[in-house]
């Protein structure tokens, strides 16, 4: 049976926030303010690594306003603390948690137990682990972003996270998501320098098209929440006021469609790996665990030789300096991809492993490759073992 008041809390969203900088704090401003919102919105989970500096202040609203309340309580501290400190002053009925870390390290059941996720970054990187998540655990995604150096122009996009409609990284070229999909999956740095793709923003946007992209995002946010259906996946282009819609197609050539969520196991951070497979005994040997990014255990130097042995995901690999000549082109030597019940990295903890806590992963068949024979051998088999 269900109460009155657990129908009424019900129908108010968790959302997580990815992103803290110009536009997403924009954003929190404008979902914050609202008409109504402690009826809209029970939760906002806040996420971003970085801290506030000097230069963040003259784009954002928020930071500008704290900062003349109390400047000591915002330069040098996590972006994510001072926005949420914003709205337990303005929304104090809604609850705020804050993760100074990357999305990707965001343990999944916490992203699950969401209704929406939403990106307000200028990093494609972390849309692109958004959006891995909000397509296997089928939750939308509403992705905004501005142009640099434009009056009033930027996109909003909404993705159903629905495995047949198109996800965020179906409407990248072939060629853009291969390149992110190698910073974040290839062990190899390959014949490119990578590392700028991270940092795309050039030019800081302007004040009007943060504003306007912001305000659209919050009323799709508000128009979904009433009514939580109907709607389509689908990028808005706004330009002063104006909106046009373009319908986004499921790409054949994105990955990110195949798995299922029953595939996917929740995990205990502190028991090991192989104490962990739903299979025991006879049957260990059949599936893995597959990591949704792969880790590097051990890079080499590309400037001094040097070996390093530290686990670093690929993408953080990256933009990692060499703790020996502090270069930054390391290249991993061995990387873990999936974890089978015979590997020696069975034997360490999740958290050992540097996952997150309160995390999913998926448990997928092990690959049984059959013999290769040809149709004359199979019938001497099968002659054999008949006599
Ligand atoms: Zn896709
Ligand atoms: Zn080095």
């Amino acid at each position: 049976m269900i109460h009155h008041s657990e129908t009424k809390a019900s129908t108010r969203v968790r959302i997580a926030l990815i992103g803290a900088g110009a536009l997403g704090s924009e954003c929190c401003r404008q979902i914050v303010q609202l008409p109504g919102v402690d009826a809209l919105i029970e939760s906002i989970l806040l996420v971003d690594p970085d801290i506030l500096t000097w230069q963040n202040i003259p784009l954002s609203r928020v930071y500008q306003e704290l900062f003349h309340l109390d400047p000591e309580q915002c330069i040098g501290r996590p972006k994510v603390l001072i926005l949420q400190s914003f709205v337990n002053r303005y929304a104090p009925l809604i609850e705020v948690e804050a993760m100074a870390a990357p999305v990707a390290e965001v343990g999944w059941q916490e992203l699950r137990a969401r209704h929406i996720l939403i990106t307000a970054t200028d990093s494609a990187l972390s849309r692109m682990e958004t959006a891995l998540a909000a397509t296997t655990l089928r939750i939308p995604m509403l992705d905004g972003a501005v142009h640099a150096n434009s009056a009033g122009e930027g996109r909003v996009s909404w993705f159903t996270g629905q495995n047949d409609h198109a996800c965020y990284s179906c409407g990248m070229s072939d060629v853009s998501r291969a390149r992110l999909l190698a910073q974040m999956a290839s062990p190899s740095n390959g014949c490119e320098r990578l590392t700028p793709a991270l940092a795309m923003s050039s030019a800081p946007p302007d004040t009007p098209s943060l504003e306007i992209t912001a305000h659209r995002m919050a009323q799709l946010l508000c128009e979904w929440t009433a009514n939580r259906s109907g709607f389509l996946t689908g990028s808005f282009i706004v330009q002063s006021g104006e909106l046009a819609r373009i319908a986004a197609p499921r790409s054949v050539t994105c990955p990110w469609h195949d798995v299922s969520t029953a595939e996917l196991i929740e995990l205990f951070p502190d028991k090991p790996f192989r104490d962990q497979f739903p299979r025991q005994g006879a049957h260990q040997g059949e599936q893995c665990f597959e990591l949704q990014w792969p880790i590097s255990l051990v890079a080499s130097c590309e400037h001094c030789g040097k070996e390093s042995r530290r686990l670093l995901r690929l993408a953080q690999l990256r933009t990692a300096s060499c703790p020996h000549c502090g270069g930054r082109a390391l290249q991993s030597d061995q990387t873990v991809s999936v974890i089978r019940f015979r590997d020696p990295l069975a034997k360490l903890t999740p958290r050992q492993l540097g996952l997150p806590d309160l995390h999913l992963i998926r448990l997928r068949p092990t690959v049984q490759f059959s013999p290769i024979t040809n149709g004359q051998n199979e019938k001497e088999t099968k002659r054999a073992t008949a006599s």
